[in-house]
């Protein structure tokens, strides 16, 4: 990707450094809403991290409170700075900077075409462990999104190790992950979110966890497919995604499964998730268009997948 000279946000919060307590519990009050989404790679897993973020749901109480990580094991190869895609912390940090920007650009002028006003979410960086409105969080949350905050999370040195733990570098890779998250926070702004996250509460509520794990998808494939329409006008605007770039986000996304199917449904869902969140990324960057991203009128996987 071309990324030199271009404006960084002003949106980053720093918070590297200063290590997270344990658990700011007792968040505000009334009725929770809190989906825990956690990717991981197809086949691996991610039990440990789903007892953790499960216990982190224990203490999220926020009226809007969402966690959405995109976790994965870590072994082999190596990470960004080894591998030369960027050269030190400090130009990571730099890049991250630059892509939040350049979605703020874009999300602002899509808003503004559909009449509505983005108001533009904060990224924080911490290093290792970080308390926020929807509890506590470490390194192997991997990036996420808090509603509560109206923050994407990262943990530097989680993206600068994603090539190693999905298999996917490349920076259109690293922007990706990022182009997700704040498609949560698009989501978020548009009233999605608390919608499909009291949705999928009360159908786990009562039991309906397959109809819960629906909900899901159709949030995730949306949240893919904000991120194809960020890239569709970041490529537009700046000229600066190459179709290699695409090609390495697109591996990216078919390298991350999903886990509460993964791990809850595997059985019956196979490999289909991975190939879904392909499908969806290349249909927002296709087209660049939001309506095209309306996965609540589908109702069955299948559907999802045969778009
Ligand atoms: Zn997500």
């Amino acid at each position: 990707m071309k990324v030199e000279g271009r404006r960084e946000s002003s949106n980053i919060r720093d918070q590297r450094g200063g290590v997270g307590k344990k658990a700011a519990a007792g968040i505000g009050g009334g009725g929770m809403i809190l989906a825990v989404i956690i990717y991981m790679l197809t086949g691996q897993n991610v039990a440990p991290q789903l007892a953790q973020t499960q216990a982190q749901s224990q203490k999220c109480v926020g009226a809007e409170c969402q966690v959405d990580t995109q976790a994965a094991d870590s072994n082999t190869k190596g990470h960004a700075y080894q591998t030369g895609e960027f050269k030190n912390e400090g130009e990571l940090k730099k890049f991250v900077s630059v892509i939040l920007a350049s979605t703020e650009d874009v999300w602002n002028q899509v808003f503004k075409e559909n009449g509505l006003q983005y108001h533009e979410p904060s990224l924080t960086l911490f290093s290792q462990a970080v308390d926020t409105g929807c509890g506590h969080a470490d390194y192997n949350a991997g990036p996420f999104y808090c509603s509560a905050d109206k923050s994407v999370f990262i943990d530097l040195n989680f993206l600068a190790d994603m090539s190693k733990t999905l298999g996917a570098g490349g920076d259109f890779a690293y922007a990706y992950v990022i182009a997700h998250e704040v498609g949560h926070h698009v989501q978020n702004e548009l009233g999605y979110l608390v919608k499909y996250g009291s949705q999928e509460q009360m159908l786990r509520k009562s039991g309906k966890e397959e109809e819960a794990n629906f909900i899901s998808v159709q949030t995730e494939l949306q949240a893919d497919c904000f991120g194809g329409v960020w890239a569709n006008r970041e490529g537009k605007k700046y000229n600066s995604i190459s179709d290699a770039d695409i090609a390495k986000g697109i591996n990216a996304a078919k390298a991350v499964g999903d886990d509460k199917l993964g791990v809850k449904r595997r059985e019956n869902f196979g490999h289909g998730s991975a190939e879904m969140r392909m499908k969806w990324l290349k249909r927002g960057l296709t087209t660049g268009d939001i309506k095209q991203c309306d996965t609540r009128v589908y109702t069955t996987l299948d559907q999802l997948q045969n778009i």
